[in-house]
């Protein structure tokens, strides 16, 4: 489902239509990065699922006085610690699914205070936790200017990326055979002359 969601997203925003394909000039994953870190803060739902099921390790973490932990414990732990268990052959898919979620944010709950008194788990503090590896690129602001046209917004967050088709990034992917500027027609077309040297 969240594969659906983030195709139809991908679609939309690259075609405007949720049903029409079209090759992506930036992959979802980077859009899916918060503003911050050069992305578009669009939800990554995959990631987003993640941090949900996170609530369920988390309440099992903590020991929560919880119908399902009490139930948990007796029907799959049955006294082993949580944080090394590994799912038996033939378990079902939801509760696999669920310890390999442990897994995955395992280091969050033990280098962060989500376990310390009085500190909770999240799902927002877990989405934000399992994207927090990328950097953060210093020209963020100047690309998102708060009363900027969202069109021109988003032709300089390409510019800046070094994404926008022009003549010679078009000649590299289909080999045109005229790469001159459709503005001048005296020099290439790619991002610096475009912007900066066209006359
Ligand atoms: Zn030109």
């Amino acid at each position: 489902m969240a594969k659906i969601k983030s195709i139809f997203c991908r679609n939309v925003l690259w075609k405007g239509e949720a049903s029409s394909h079209s090759n992506a000039l930036v992959s979802w994953k980077h859009i899916c990065l918060p503003k911050e870190q050069g992305g578009l803060g669009v939800c990554d739902f995959r990631r987003w699922n993640v941090a949900v099921v996170g609530t369920y390790v988390w309440w099992m973490m903590d020991k929560k006085d919880h119908l399902w932990v009490k139930w948990v414990h007796c029907t799959y732990l049955k006294g082993l610690p949580w944080i090394e268990y590994k799912p038996p052959k033939g378990s079902s898919w939801a509760w696999k699914r669920i310890c390999r979620v442990k897994d995955i944010l395992l280091p969050g709950y033990v280098h962060h205070d989500w376990l310390e008194k009085d500190a909770t788990y999240s799902i927002s503090k877990g989405y934000k936790w399992l994207g927090s590896e990328a950097n953060t690129v210093t020209w963020h602001s100047q690309v998102r200017v708060s009363a900027g046209i969202p069109k021109h917004q988003f032709i300089s967050w390409l510019f800046v990326q070094d994404r926008l088709l022009t003549m010679d990034r078009l000649h590299k992917l289909f080999q045109c055979s005229d790469t001159a500027c459709v503005l001048c027609r005296v020099a290439d077309e790619n991002h610096e002359h475009l912007f900066f040297l066209c006359p």
